[in-house]
């Protein structure tokens, strides 16, 4: 899976309740997945201006939760 898919997938078990939500942590918005013009990753928040671009680290983690879901 790419890094987007990741986290594509990672929402979509979210909203069955399998893994927990991505929350904005300003206003507990539901935070989406987009990409710069210069390929950064970043999740924003659909109801604010909140943004946090991602790393590798988060991506693994996210996997992690992913395998737990799909094995658990
Ligand atoms: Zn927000």
């Amino acid at each position: 899976m790419s890094r987007i898919q990741t986290v594509s997938r990672y929402i979509a078990l979210s909203e069955e309740g399998l893994v927990p939500r991505l929350e904005c942590p300003m206003d507990q918005g539901l935070l989406m997945p987009n990409t710069t013009m210069d390929d950064k990753d970043y999740l924003y928040c659909l109801s604010c201006a909140y943004q946090n671009f991602i790393g590798i680290k988060f991506y693994e983690d996210l996997s992690k939760k992913i395998k737990g879901a799909e094995n658990g």
